[in-house]
C-alpha cells in the first residue's frame, strides 16, 4: 500500500491471538532498518511497517519471510482474522478463541474473494470483537458450541471447530458464486438473508 508521501506501508498477516516477543523484536528491527522506525497497530490486530522507500521494499519483503513473518491482509481477500483472548485470559469467556481463530487463519486468511472479508471470533456473547459487525462473526456459547453470524444474519449454532470451518467454507463459496464484483459479504447477506439461510439449511437462524 502506497502512502501519500510515496513510501510504502507493509501490513503483516499474523496468526491471530498472541504475537510472540521474538516476532515483535523482528518487526521492531525491520521497522528501524527499512522503514521510518515506527509501526502502526491496526484496529484488526495486525501491524504495519510504515515509511518504506520503494527501493527497499523488495529486500524488506524477503527478510520478513526469512524471519517467519508474512505480509498480507490487503485487497479483495479474507483479511487478518481478529479474536479476543477468550478463555486463555478473560474471566468471562465461555470458550477458547485462539485455537479456532488460528484454524480459520490457516484455512481462509488471504483467500481471494469478491471484496474484502472480515472475520471475528469472540469467546462469549458479550462480543468484544464485534462479530455482528464483521462479514463473518463467531461467538462462543460454551462447551465448544459456536454461533455463526454473517453480516449479522444468524446461521445457527455449530458444535466444534470442524463444523464452524465447514460452515464458513460454504458461506465463502456461496459468496464467490453469488456476489457482484466488489460487494461486501455482509451487504450481500443482509440483502439476501433468506437465500443465504436456505443455502446453509437454516430455517429460522
Ligand atoms: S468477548 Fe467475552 S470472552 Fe472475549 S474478551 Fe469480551 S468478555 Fe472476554
Amino acid at each position: 500500500m502506497r502512502a501519500p508521501d510515496g513510501t510504502y506501508v507493509v501490513r503483516l498477516l499474523l496468526p491471530p491471538g498472541f504475537v510472540p516477543a521474538e516476532a515483535l523484536r523482528a518487526v521492531a528491527d525491520l521497522a528501524e532498518r527499512y522503514g521510518s522506525g515506527r509501526v502502526h497497530l491496526t484496529v484488526r490486530q495486525t501491524i504495519e511497517i510504515h515509511g518504506v522507500r520503494p527501493e527497499r521494499l523488495r529486500d524488506l519483503l524477503r527478510e520478513l519471510r526469512e524471519r517467519g513473518l508474512e505480509p498480507g491482509s490487503t485487497g479483495p481477500r479474507v483479511r487478518q482474522i481478529t479474536c479476543c483472548p477468550g478463555a486463555d485470559a478473560c474471566p468471562n469467556a465461555l470458550d477458547r478463541t485462539v485455537p479456532l481463530a488460528r484454524r480459520l487463519h490457516e484455512e481462509f486468511a488471504d483467500v481471494w474473494v469478491p471484496a474484502k472479508v472480515k472475520i471475528a471470533v469472540a469467546g462469549c456473547p458479550r462480543g468484544c470483537t464485534r462479530p455482528e459487525d464483521n462479514d463473518v462473526g463467531v461467538l462462543g456459547l460454551g462447551n465448544d458450541r459456536w454461533r455463526v453470524l454473517v453480516g449479522g444474519v444468524a446461521l445457527g449454532d455449530r458444535s466444534g471447530e470442524e463444523e464452524v470451518v465447514e460452515t464458513i467454507e460454504r458461506v465463502l463459496l456461496w459468496y464467490a458464486r453469488t456476489a457482484p464484483m466488489d460487494e461486501r459479504l455482509k451487504d450481500l447477506a443482509a440483502r439476501e438473508a433468506e437465500r443465504l439461510q436456505e443455502e446453509l439449511g437454516v430455517d429460522d437462524g
